[in-house]
């Protein structure tokens, strides 16, 4: 047991915490509501920041509510091992979704602790704030601000439906820390998290290598058309926005089509205006999110949609605009990290897939600062953000044994 490749994490402490996590905001359904910066996000926070003090880390607090626990290494001046996730959820949220990520690290510890094994470097368990971004927007704002894509005080500024804001909340719960909200060097960084999706529980697999998460283009694009009454106006005369609309979200639909199967076509929502039953609209406005996991792949995605809106609006003489308001990048998991998830995946014989998330996560800020890489684990019919969200405790044994030995293999590398 030299390198410690048999060491196991203990999964029914793990999902014993889990389901005492979820007592705090639990829904009649089974689910949390346990919004960001609320009173049940303190509540939370407290009962993680007990659980890691109970073992001797230090907890530390960053400026925009951030924690980190840290269990010191045998060489402390080495850049730490980070690891979490979020303990904020959706308003009708489930008891999985970030919630595994930052308890499978705390479970990690536990498992050195009570093993008495000390790492080289220091290891760390972080919980982002607000990464759910339901109360404020934008998601991912912790580790956003944290990887330098937001300031601080603007990250603050934000207010909710209500007018409260971050800065005034975070000080209502006593979570704005002294430590600065600013990148350290880190040696790796991970993150476990339930698919949130189908494709792991259809393949019959337990993990998910991740190598990397898809890229994303938003778009609004307004067609103007002329306002006329539906009854005496006939159809050759109209100048109708729906009638480039329609070809257009169908050739959204074969856009995602040919870049099979991870190309992704939706469109979220129309607004029509004046908005009138028997009124042809003089303004549409769709909003529309296409997505690849392969950079060049979604930039010929782009292309194609820009070419789609442009022909079938100019062949009907009706004016448009398309206005990008969003692009999240591709992101590209590090070699070293997708190895070390791979390697322990293997070792452990444990049935896989590499994968690219189709969600965001912390990690895709984190990413931007250190080496990072995620594992995901399957959930039950691929639910999330809904109270039934469920998953299967040797799944998520599965999942926290790979981070346990992810970590041990960079620690190796000292
Ligand atoms: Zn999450």
């Amino acid at each position: 047991m030299d390198n410690f490749s048999s060491l196991r994490i203990n999964g029914q402490r793990l999902w014993q915490s889990l389901m005492d996590m979820a007592q705090i905001g639990a829904t009649r359904k089974g689910g949390c509501n346990r919004q960001t910066l609320t009173d049940e996000d303190k509540q939370g926070r407290d009962l993680f920041i007990d659980w890691c003090r109970e073992i001797g880390c230090d907890v530390t607090i960053d400026a925009i509510g951030n924690l980190f626990a840290r269990r010191a290494g045998s060489n402390d001046s080495l850049p730490p091992i980070l690891t979490g996730s979020h303990l904020d959820t959706q308003p009708t949220g489930g008891k999985f979704d970030g919630v595994y990520g930052v308890l499978a690290g705390l479970e990690v510890l536990r498992t050195l602790e009570e093993n008495q094994i000390r790492t080289q470097s220091p290891l760390e368990v972080a919980v982002w704030t607000n990464e759910e971004g339901s109360r404020f927007a934008p998601a991912l704002l912790g580790s956003g601000v944290w990887s330098g894509a937001f300031e601080i005080e603007d990250a603050y500024a934000i207010t909710d439906k209500s007018g409260k804001s971050v800065g005034t909340e975070l000080e209502r719960i006593g979570y704005k820390g002294e430590a600065e909200a600013r990148a350290r060097p880190l040696q790796a960084a991970f993150e476990v998290h339930i698919e949130q999706g189908p494709i792991l529980e259809k393949e019959n697999l337990q993990i998910g290598v991740l190598t990397g998460i898809q890229g994303l283009r938003w778009y609004d694009l307004t067609i103007e058309g002329e306002a006329c009454h539906a009854g005496p106006t006939p159809m050759q005369s109209r100048r109708d926005p729906f009638m480039a609309a329609a070809p257009i979200i169908a050739g959204c639909y074969d856009i995602a089509a040919q870049y099979e199967p991870w190309g992704r076509a939706t469109i979220g929502d129309i607004k029509a205006e004046p908005g009138s039953r028997n009124t042809v609209p003089e303004r549409l406005i769709l909003n529309i999110d296409l997505r690849h996991p392969d950079a060049d792949v979604l930039d010929a995605m782009d292309r194609s949609f820009k070419e789609l809106v442009e022909r079938e609006c100019t062949s009907r003489s009706l004016e448009h605009q398309v206005s990008e308001c969003w692009h999240m990048p591709v992101t590209r998991f590090d070699t070293k990290c997708v190895d070390a998830v791979r390697s322990a995946t293997e070792k452990l014989g444990y049935s896989h897939m590499e994968m690219v998330s189709g969600a965001g996560h912390d990690s895709l800020y984190i990413a931007s600062v250190a080496p990072t890489s995620m594992i995901f684990v399957p959930c039950e019919n691929g639910i999330s953000h809904n109270e039934i969200e469920n998953a299967k405790l040797e799944d998520l044994e599965a999942g926290c044994n790979v981070l346990l030995q992810a970590i041990l293999e960079i620690d190796r590398q000292n």
